[in-house]
């Protein structure tokens, strides 16, 4: 993969990245807000909801953005783009739509 390319994929990367932090901050101050159960505000059910589908969010954004920076890491050290299982290229289609996949297309649809 050459330069150009690489630094397309690191452009997306770091904007998703700055995106997700973004959302990872408004959603842990809304979070730490939700009244508790001791709190003086009443604590119902739909407000329970919400906390746990912000909870949910907030930790499948978390995992994200530790998926976009060790993208980021193997761009640094050069292994970009390259399927960590059986170590061929993976598709730039695949990479267009997931820049920080780990694994090739045959790699990830085969459950092991
Ligand atoms: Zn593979």
């Amino acid at each position: 993969m050459n330069r150009s390319k690489l630094n397309k994929y690191e452009q997306k990367l770091v904007s998703m990245l700055v995106r997700l932090r973004g959302d990872v901050q408004f959603l842990a101050s809304e979070t730490k807000s939700t009244p508790t159960a001791d709190g003086i505000e009443p604590h119902d059910f739909v407000a329970d909801d919400l906390y746990q589908a912000d909870q949910m969010l907030l930790s499948n954004e978390v995992n994200l953005s530790e998926e976009i920076q060790g993208a980021l890491d193997r761009l640094a050290m050069g292994k970009f783009g390259v399927c960590e299982k059986c170590g061929e290229g993976i598709a730039e289609q695949r990479l267009d739509a997931i820049p920080y996949a780990r694994r090739c297309i045959a790699c990830a649809s085969s459950v092991s």
